[in-house]
């Protein structure tokens, strides 16, 4: 599934072939994904410009004078930039042309979305599917106070904090097994038995993690795709995640797997206390 780095590092593939293009074309192949899509999407953008990307959680914003599109990509999808007259493939949904070039959403599974929100509506951030998501980790207002403060009255396990993604948007399972580990702290602790200290630790190796995972082009998925058609490689990297019976590479103790709410977490009873 794309996580926030895959969509970031999209975001930051397409932003130059499509920021200050008008749209010169908008063909929609089916009714919609997960969801229907707008039904006057193609009047809504059609020789509009797009002023600038955007994004927030895993939500690829495009901007324009009237209101913004928001694309998620769902379990498989992916945008690439592409030239206009490509031949469609099976699972090629939405073309937005810019002239000579296309942005272009392929969805295998179909559960990407295309959602239009207009300025007339209100701010952006209250959008239905925005407001409840947590801070942006890669921002200022995501600090070790704020989320001390946040965890106080949670008793859950810090790993399942962090998925939930009301306190912190983007650190999905993958990237909250490795920032614990970086952070050593057993993913198993009640959040509110975390000190500030250590969650000081928490926020500059969730930071970085995430940060290492968009410069080498997104994680995780052997189908991820960026906007250049290239696959990510941070797989290669990982200490823990998916690692489970192997040594740590910090101290070659046997790195463990559990379940937390139905989900896998691997860690190091060592490092990570
Ligand atoms: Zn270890």
């Amino acid at each position: 599934m794309p996580e926030l780095p895959e969509v970031e590092v999209t975001r930051l593939g397409v932003q130059p072939h499509v920021d200050g293009k008008k749209v010169s074309e908008v063909v929609l192949r089916r009714d919609g994904l997960r969801w229907p899509f707008p039904a006057n999407l193609r009047e809504l953008i059609l020789h509009q410009t797009i002023l600038a990307t955007g994004r927030r959680g895993k939500y690829l914003l495009l901007h324009f004078a009237h209101g913004s599109l928001l694309i998620h990509l769902g379990m498989s999808g992916n945008l690439r930039i592409m030239p206009s007259k490509t031949p469609p493939q099976k699972h090629d949904h939405v073309d937005i042309l810019l002239g000579e070039q296309m942005l272009r959403l392929t969805d295998p599974r179909r559960f990407g979305a295309v959602l239009w929100h207009d300025n007339a509506d209100g701010s952006l951030e209250e959008h239905l599917l925005l407001r409840r998501l947590g801070v942006e980790p890669l921002t200022d207002h995501f600090t070790a106070e704020f989320l001390f403060q946040q965890a106080r009255q949670r008793n859950a396990a810090i790993k399942q904090v962090l998925l939930a993604g009301d306190i912190v948007v983007g650190v999905g399972n993958i990237y909250a097994s490795e920032s614990l580990f970086r952070a050593g702290i057993n993913p198993k602790t009640a959040a509110n038995r975390i000190s500030l200290k250590r969650y000081q630790a928490l926020t500059i190796a969730i930071r970085e993690v995430l940060a290492l995972a968009i410069s080498r082009g997104g994680s995780s998925l052997k189908d991820f795709v960026g906007a250049d058609g290239k696959t990510g490689y941070f797989q290669q990297s990982y200490f823990v995640y998916d690692r489970a019976g192997e040594p740590c590479r910090v101290c070659q103790g046997t790195i463990r797997h559990i379940v937390q709410g139905q989900r896998s977490s691997f860690y190091c009873v060592n490092c990570q206390k």
